[in-house]
Parts: structure tokens; sequence; C-alpha cells
């Protein structure tokens, strides 16, 4: 399906469309710099880890990512990198992309060519969660977002620098939106970057309300029946689209405010 039909089949919020991919990378970059200033607000920006690949629109066994060296908060579109995901080298732009997650990104993005992004940042919640080395209930209504629709990788052995742990994690995912990864964190993907900010911040979000609801005493889980129908309301594409609007707005906002650079 084009991007155009895909915008027109989306009644809920329509999708930002493009005359051309020169265009559309024009913008996929902006919208990026503004998902690395929304993550930083969240405090999500830690040390050298965390890592947004957007798959270019043109040649798309290449990735939009951040340098190692660059804050979130102070991503510009001309900061940004493109690499190769094939060889991790950089062919356009500035620095050089964390190996090890990048890795982990390209073999996703290799096996799910329906992901325009994959989120993969160190949180507090996400990587608490992931201790526990199972897959969230569904406690809430926004839980329902990932009910039978996110994983498990349960095999973590240590920062590795080959692709084998990326092609293990990409099987893992399957064709969810999110997988945990066991002692590590969390990794969101969807077919557009928007989406992807959305479940990653949710995804998180819901770590936390479980951390929270299994300390205080015994959460009750919705039943099978109302979680698949739930999850089928708010667990689509077009909800991860829309919902991320708002989120990526006050991330401009902000920025404008501190009268940086978008
Ligand atoms: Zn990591």
């Amino acid at each position: 399906m084009t991007k155009s039909a895909q915008a027109a089949d989306n009644q809920f919020l329509p999708e930002a469309t493009f005359d051309n991919t020169a265009e559309e990378r024009t913008y996929l970059k902006s919208r990026l710099c503004a998902a690395f200033w929304h993550f930083a607000s969240l405090g999500f920006d830690e040390g050298i880890a965390g890592i947004i690949t957007v798959r270019d629109p043109e040649d798309t066994g290449t990735f939009w990512t951040n340098p190692i060296t660059v804050p979130f908060a102070h991503m510009t579109p001309d900061q940004l990198i493109r690499v190769d995901g094939a060889t991790g080298l950089t062919v356009e732009g500035e620095g050089v992309v964390n190996l090890p997650a990048f890795s982990i990104h390209a073999e996703i993005h290799a096996a799910r060519p329906d992901t325009q992004a994959a989120i993969h940042l160190h949180t507090t919640y996400g990587r608490a969660y992931s201790s526990l080395g199972k897959l969230l209930e569904p406690i809430t209504q926004d839980h329902t977002a990932f009910y039978e629709d996110h994983a498990i990788f349960d095999d973590f052995t240590g920062i590795v620098f080959d692709r084998m742990e990326g092609k293990q994690i990409a099987a893992a995912l399957g064709n969810a939106k999110g997988v945990i990864l066991r002692n590590h964190g969390l990794v969101a993907v969807a077919e557009t970057l928007d989406a992807a900010v959305w479940w990653f911040t949710i995804f998180d979000t819901c770590c936390h309300i479980s951390l929270l609801a299994e300390a205080a005493g015994d959460p009750i889980a919705l039943d099978d029946e109302v979680a698949r129908l739930t999850a089928q309301q708010i667990g689509n594409h077009q909800v991860g689209y829309a919902s991320a609007q708002r989120l990526l707005a006050r991330a401009i906002d902000a920025r404008t405010q501190v009268g940086g650079r978008s």
C-alpha cells in the first residue's frame, strides 16, 4: 500500500503525505529531532545508550539515527546521520552510531520491512520491569495496546557486537509492536515514526504502572476477550499515530520557547 493510500485509510487523523522522497526525508528528519526532544523531556537520554532509527524513504537499506555524541535535547536535523543497515557505517553526516544498538535495529528492520521506525532507550521503568522476565498483563486499558502484541527476549549475554543477537531479538519480536529485552529494556517499532514514539512512551508507562500495581497488591487483569477487543480499539496504528501528535507538538513548542533551532 502506498503512503498516500495509507493516509486515505486513516479516518482517525490524516497522516502526512509527500510529493517526493526528498520532501519526505526532510520531514522525517525534523520529526526524528522532535522525537528526541520528547524523550529528552522524559529523562530517557542516558549516557551513550538509546537509539531511534528511521528508514530512509529512498535508500531503504539505510537509516537515519543519532550520532553517539549528541545529547537528545540538542539534536538538529543536520546532526542526524544516515547509517547503512548491512555495514553499520555512516553514509551521510558526521559521527558514528552506537553499533551494538544499531545492529539490533538493523536486524529488526531487515526482518520487518513494514517498520519505518524502531526505538530503544534505557528507561528506568522499562529496565526494572525487564528484570522480571515476563510479559505485561492487561491490567489497564492502555496495557491492552500490547496484549498479544509484545514479546520477551530472555537470552541477554552482555553487549554483543555481532549480528546474531539482533537476529534473535528480531525473531522474538515477530510481528509484534514491542519486545522486552530481559535485563536490558524495551524496543518498540511501528510503520510510522510517530506511532513508534507513542508505543515506546506508553510501553514504558505500562511497565511503571505494572511495577506499582504489583508492588501494592495483586492487580486484576482484564478477561482475554475484553483485552482482545480493547486492543483492537486502541492498539492499532491509527490510534498510535494520532496519540503521538500531542507529544510531539509539545516537544516542538518547548524547543521553540527556549530558542532552539528546529
Ligand atoms: Zn540498550
